[in-house]
């Protein structure tokens, strides 16, 4: 639970959002429900860049794989695959 905690805060949420999600995902994988979200995925990128506006910085996301990426959803996608911690 602690990875996915630091994955998904690394990834751009805060820590209550991560704590619910990891909570949420501990469930799902006790009902083997085989669904994801793709704050879980390796395909998922984020970086931050400067509103062009505001000259705020902003989070952008991405999928690598140019699917339909879905941050709190659940869904089954055909290029899912595990992040896994890095060594
Ligand atoms: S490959 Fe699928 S699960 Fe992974 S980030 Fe892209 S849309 Fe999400």
């Amino acid at each position: 639970m602690a990875f996915r905690v630091d994955l998904f805060q690394a990834r751009g949420w805060d820590e209550p959002r991560a704590q619910h999600w990891a909570e949420r995902l501990r469930r799902r994988d006790a009902d083997l429900d085989k669904r994801h979200i793709c704050m879980e995925c390796r395909h998922f990128r984020t970086w931050m860049s400067l509103d062009r506006e505001t000259k705020q910085p902003v989070r952008d996301w991405q999928c690598q794989k140019n699917e339909a990426l879905l941050t709190d959803v659940l869904q089954r996608c055909p290029q899912f695959s595990w992040e896994t911690p890095k060594q």
